[in-house]
This record gives C-alpha cells, sequence and structure tokens, in this order.
C-alpha cells in the first residue's frame, strides 16, 4: 500500500525479508499480554496484525486496547516455538524502539481484538450495540474482508460493464414515483410548498428515458429506496447494479448479466461454468416451491394429486396434494415431528402432515392409518422415498401448498448441512406470468393501480410474444419476458424486456386499472417519450447488497453494508430518523394545507 508520512510498512508487509531492518508501524493496539516485563502487543491495521515486543515498561505501561500507536523498530525472527502459523507474520515480531501514543481510547463497549474472530459470533454483543458502535465494529477483520470484498466486486463488475461498452451514468434521487411495488420515500419541495420528490425505488423511468436519449448500454450502481414493512433481511435504502440496454431481447440482456456475475465470483477464485442454468418459473413452483428456488441440492416436491384423486383421506381431498421427502426422517422424536407442526402453524399453514417408513418398510405416522391399502402400498415408490425416511405432505390450494413444502425442503436440508454458504447454484428462473392477483394475503406489494391485477415485475414489463394481442383479455394466464437471476435460494437480480410502445404501455397500464388521466399525471412523461422514436431495450438489476452477501457467505446483507439500519429502519449509530425543529418544519413545507392558502 506504500509509505505514509507515518509508516514505512503495513503490519502484513512485516516479513521474513526484513529481519534485521527498521520499520515504522501505525495502527491499533488489538491485544495486549505481558509476560515477565516484557510486553507482546499484536499492533492491527486495515491489512491485519504483528506482533510487536516492548521490553521498556514505562513504555508499554500505559498502552490498552484499541489506542493508536505509532512505533519504531527492529523485525528479528521469533524465537523458536514462539511462531504463529494462524497469522501471516507469525515467524517474525517487531522489537519496539520508539513509540508514540497518537490517540488514547476509553473503555470500549465491546471487544474489538481479533482474538475474537476464531471463536464464535456468539461473543459479539447484540447488533443494536454493534449497530450504534459500527466504528468499531468495523475494525474487526471479517468487516474489513466483507468491504474490501464488495469493493472488489465492483471493481470487478465495472470492469466488465466497460469492457462490453457501457456507460455509466447517474440519475437524480430526487424524481417523481417509480413504481416497484413499494411505498415511496419523499422529500418535501421547500420551495414549491405542498410538494414533494419521490425517493427512487429504482432508476427503472430514468434508464428507459436513456434508451430513448440514445445511451445504448447503460448502467449504475444506484442508490434505492423503497418504503416496506420491516422483514428481516431487507433494507429501506439499498443498492442495485442496474443495467439497461437498447435493441436487445432476452437473450442478449441474459448473456451480458452472466458475464458480469462470472467476473464478480472469479474475484473469490471461483470459476462460474456458463451459460447458467434456466428453469421456468412453473417449474420452479411446481418442483421447488419457490420462485428462487435453492439448487444446491435435489430433493423435488412430488405432486400426488392424482395419486390421491380417490382417497378416502378427507384432508388429501384437495385441488392439490404434494409431497416432500425427508431423507433419514424416520428417526426423528416424536416432539420434533410436534415441532414442525409448530414451523408449519407460523407459515400459517394448519399443520404438516407426515408418515414415515420404517427400516423394515413399516408405513408409520398419523396419516398412515387414513390411507387406504393401495394407496399405502405405492406410497414409496411415488415420493421416492426409502426405507428410514419420512415424507410431509401438504394439500389445499396449489400455490399455498407449494410454498409450503418448498420451505420445509429448504428446512430439511439446512437441519442435515447441505446449505454450504461457499457452494454456489445459480439458476435463472424465466416465464413469469405478467400479472399476479392484489388480493393475494402472503404479498405486501403495493399494487400500481386499482384493479386485481398488478404486475407480477413491474408496469413496464413486455408481455411475451404470444400474449402481445391477447394479454388484456386473460390477465391470469398472460405471460412475460422477465427473467430472474436466483443464487442459493436468494433473489439475486431480475429485469425484463420493456414495452417501448405507447399503445401497448396504454393496455398493460388499463389492465392494472390506471386509467387515461392517471397514466399521463403519474407516467405521462415516459409515455410522451415513447412517442418519439423509443428503441426496443430490455434491463436488469442485481440487487448488490444481497449479491455480497451471497458471495462473502454473510448470514445478513447488514453485515456488507458500512452503515446499514436496524429493526424498523432505525440507524442507532447516528438516531435517525429524529424530529426536526418546529422552524425546520415550517421552512420545510410539510405542513402545508392548500384549502387554508386560498
Ligand atoms: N427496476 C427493476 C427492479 O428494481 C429491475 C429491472 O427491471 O431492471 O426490480
Amino acid at each position: 500500500m506504500g509509505q505514509t508520512a507515518y509508516r514505512t510498512h503495513h503490519a502484513t508487509e512485516v516479513s521474513e525479508a526484513l529481519v534485521g531492518q527498521k520499520v515504522t508501524l501505525a495502527g491499533w493496539v488489538d491485544r495486549r499480554r505481558d509476560h515477565g516485563g516484557v510486553a507482546f502487543i499484536d499492533l492491527r491495521d486495515s491489512t491485519g496484525l504483528v506482533q510487536v515486543v516492548i521490553y521498556d515498561e514505562e513504555v508499554a505501561r500505559p498502552l490498552r486496547s484499541e489506542y493508536v500507536v505509532q512505533l519504531t523498530g527492529e523485525v528479528r525472527e521469533r524465537p523458536e516455538g514462539n511462531e504463529n502459523e494462524h497469522l501471516t507474520t507469525g515467524k517474525v515480531e517487531v522489537v519496539v524502539e520508539g513509540l508514540k501514543v497518537l490517540a488514547k481510547a476509553d473503555a470500549l463497549p465491546f471487544q474489538v481484538s481479533t482474538a475474537l474472530e476464531n471463536e464464535s459470533e456468539n461473543k459479539l454483543p447484540g447488533e443494536d450495540v454493534r449497530l450504534k458502535y459500527r466504528y468499531l465494529d468495523l475494525r474487526r477483520p471479517a468487516m474489513q474482508y466483507n468491504l474490501k470484498l464488495r469493493s472488489d466486486m465492483t471493481k470487478a463488475a465495472r470492469h466488465a460493464l466497460e469492457e462490453m461498452d457501457f456507460t455509466e451514468v447517474e440519475t437524480p434521487t430526487f424524481i417523481k414515483s417509480t413504481p416497484e411495488g413499494a411505498r415511496d420515500f419523499v422529500v418535501p419541495a421547500r420551495l414549491v410548498p405542498g410538494s414533494w420528490y419521490a425517493l427512487p425505488q429504482s432508476p427503472q423511468l430514468l434508464k428507459q428515458l436513456l434508451m430513448v436519449g440514445g445511451v445504448e448500454r447503460y448502467y449504475q450502481l444506484a442508490r434505492c429506496y423503497r418504503d416496506e414493512d420491516f422483514r428481516a433481511d431487507r433494507q429501506p435504502e439499498f443498492t442495485q447494479l442496474d443495467m439497461e440496454m437498447a435493441y436487445v431481447d432476452q437473450e442478449d440482456v441474459m448473456a451480458m448479466a452472466e458475464k458480469v456475475i462470472a467476473a464478480i465470483w472469479k474475484t473469490q477464485g471461483h470459476e462460474v461454468r456458463l451459460p447458467l442454468p434456466r428453469i421456468s418459473w412453473q417449474e420452479a413452483m411446481d418442483k421447488y416451491g419457490s420462485d428462487k428456488p435453492d439448487l444446491r441440492f435435489g430433493n423435488p416436491i412430488v405432486e400426488l394429486t392424482d395419486y390421491f384423486k380417490d382417497t378416502p383421506f378427507r384432508v388429501f381431498q384437495a385441488p392439490y396434494v404434494g409431497a416432500v421427502r425427508f431423507e433419514g426422517g424416520a428417526d426423528t422424536p416424536r416432539r420434533q415431528f410436534d415441532a414442525w407442526q409448530e414451523w408449519a402453524r407460523q407459515r400459517g399453514a394448519k399443520g404438516l402432515a407426515y408418515v414415515v417408513f420404517g427400516q423394515d418398510g413399516e408405513l408409520k405416522g398419523p396419516v398412515a392409518k387414513n390411507l387406504s391399502e393401495q394407496e399405502r402400498a405405492g406410497l414409496k415408490e411415488a415420493v421416492g422415498a426409502q426405507n428410514g425416511d419420512a415424507v410431509f405432505f401438504a394439500a389445499g390450494g396449489r400455490e399455498s401448498s407449494q410454498l409450503l413444502l418448498g420451505a420445509a425442503r429448504v428446512e430439511i436440508a439446512d437441519r442435515a448441512g447441505l446449505l454450504k454458504p461457499d457452494e454456489f447454484a445459480f439458476t435463472w428462473v424465466v416465464d413469469f406470468p405478467l400479472f399476479k392477483r392484489t388480493d393475494d394475503p402472503d404479498d405486501d406489494d403495493v399494487a400500481v393501480g386499482h384493479s386485481k391485477w398488478t404486475s407480477m415485475h413491474h408496469p413496464f414489463t413486455m408481455p411475451s410474444a404470444d400474449w402481445i394481442d391477447s394479454f388484456d383479455q386473460d390477465p391470469e394466464h398472460a405471460m412475460s419476458d422477465s427473467y430472474d437471476i436466483v443464487c442459493n435460494g436468494e433473489e439475486m437480480g431480475g429485469g425484463s424486456v420493456r414495452i417501448h410502445r405507447d399503445d401497448i404501455q396504454d393496455r398493460v397500464l388499463n389492465v392494472l386499472g390506471i386509467d387515461k388521466d392517471e397514466a399521463q399525471e403519474k407516467f405521462g412523461f415516459l409515455l410522451e417519450a415513447f412517442k418519439y422514436g423509443a428503441p426496443p431495450h430490455a434491463g436488469i438489476a442485481f440487487g448488490w447488497d444481497r449479491a455480497v452477501s451471497i458471495l462473502a457467505g454473510a448470514s445478513s446483507i447488514r453485515d456488507v453494508i458500512a452503515f446499514p439500519k436496524a429493526g424498523g429502519g432505525r440507524d442507532p449509530l447516528t438516531g435517525a430518523p429524529a424530529p426536526i425543529s418546529d422552524a425546520q418544519r415550517a421552512e420545510t413545507g410539510v405542513d402545508y394545507d392548500p384549502d387554508e392558502d386560498e
């Protein structure tokens, strides 16, 4: 990293090659140990640790954890038996000749020392404390690693995109609403009392305008804002790697996006084999009970609706019956099966029916006695189970049953240790429906219009070629040209071919229940732009925080964001959101009432 006014070397640059030489280092006191009048200090900087030895007690005495020091000393080999193979600098140490305290540190709210890194993360304080003192939390090597990885990924993505002749363009964040299915954050406009800017849920409309504007290949690392109810791994503001291209189709976009994925995964030494596999949305739902299937393991859901079509068992007399195999589940104690019931109830299901195939092949479990002789006889084969397995069933509505079985499938794999964070199973999910119902209780997206249909992706998504003429007659079955990229059961990105004709856009808005006036008011500027020669265009956006967290193997996207929000959108560090003063209120015009003005 090179020399500065404060140091000749970084900690991890101190190596055997420097033995006998003088170095000047600067960093934090990570830990100190005292051995009979000699103090050993781990000095930490952004590269890692090096051990320094202080023989002068006067010098060592005042030093505490996280003091910032600058020191000069001679590099020597560690005495035999004192090497530390866990450290890159473990064969050497620096014998201090001069040391200056650059800044003191108060008693810490929690231990920052890297000694923690080899122990359980449980030693860390609760997340609120970590976020309140984020600047301390960030000193931990795990966090330094995540931020560096993020930066490396960004560099690689930029490079890959520049190679493909993309132009990076910044779009404004004070805009008119862009509907992506969430609520807008809004900002009062002081100069136009009673008027508000919306913060972009994504740069969607702006990037489409860039296509009309002749920028044929655009990208941006865009900050997006969505005011959603709190969900575990979401942030109210987040980053997208956003791309849009003109004169392309779905295949072109997918091929270019794959190159970006391969480039960013390569930064960590992973070769991603291209082209990536694909699965249709319908197949993903049928086999994996999810539109973002985790394909690190198999074990697809088996549909048994036909198998049970004449069943005497009332529960299975349903529009859909499916099952998922629980390999080796026969040994599961009764109370654990009870816990599975609770698990299912938490997902809004009534329970999780199951059978067990004993080692001797005998069929047991609460459901078994309700089945006909014939059903019992063929079940093992129908589900692809073995003796010693258990099988979970769901019966009822197709989608809700599939979602439950899909979640059970992942839970079974998780408990069996099959969800390895350093294995990456990518898939494109393609052939999405164009619309979804607005009355789905499991869906908390905000409908764009006022009909029973809302967009599955967003209102600017092109119906697939077969549906261009008829999508508005049969919104339930209409398909779209959209695609999601999924890795390890997480949606890493998504995009679509866009509508570039105002007549098709009008008809889609019509299905969504947005009439001409409202359309004009909301996105008249886009519809107008389409009148002046809009090229065919398509794009995609990667959820950048999510992509980084997947590659980093982080358990939460908060671990790859320098200053994330805590639950409820709070920032424990700065105290945002916070009340504003009366004077500020008056000035911003938030209380402006047009009626009073008249
Ligand atoms: N704007 C979309 C989103 O934020 C992505 C895209 O269609 O490019 O999900």
